[in-house]
């Protein structure tokens, strides 16, 4: 995805209050993010570890969602898929996060919930190594499946999110 300035994210949110998004701390690192090889970006508040933040590039800008991690969410090893990068090689710490849907269905206490990778790195976890056993497979295209896959739920839950 292209660079995004903090300013540009603050602004790219769709589901947070003016208050939720002044309280936004940023990463420790911001300013080295590998944006080449993001399909999105996403990060857990490192002051308040119950938030989370997802900023997918979407065709008329940058589509921000504000997210919550279940309270006391421990990070406990659960055998479950992330529903966005649906790794299936490396046990990954997933958190069921949930987002205030806009609009008046928000203003409703209405929200959608989905399982991603508690530290969000759904990106990473799509462009694997190739396994050295199975050099002669394809990888360029099963790879590039794998991101396309990515993106294309990613954008399904921003489209429920919007409702
Ligand atoms: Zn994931």
């Amino acid at each position: 995805m292209q660079n995004l300035t903090q300013d540009q994210i603050r602004r790219s949110f769709i589901n947070a209050s003016r208050s939720e998004v002044k309280a936004i701390n940023f990463p420790a690192g911001f300013e080295t993010t590998d944006w080449e090889n993001l399909d999105y970006l996403g990060w857990r508040d490192p002051k308040m570890p119950q938030r989370g933040y997802l900023i997918y590039p979407g065709q008329d800008g940058p589509v921000g969602l504000f997210l919550r991690a279940p309270e006391g969410g421990s990070g406990k090893l659960r055998k479950v898929l992330c529903d966005l990068c649906r790794d299936v090689r490396c046990e990954v710490v997933v958190y069921l996060y949930v987002a205030r849907r806009t609009g008046p269905a928000g203003r409703n206490g209405n929200t959608v919930g989905t399982l991603i990778c508690a530290d969000f790195h759904c990106s990473r976890n799509v462009r694997f190594e190739v396994p050295s056993k199975a050099e002669h497979l394809d990888w360029p295209s099963i790879r590039q499946r794998q991101i396309d896959g990515l993106r294309e739920r990613t954008e399904l839950f921003i489209s429920r999110v919007r409702g």
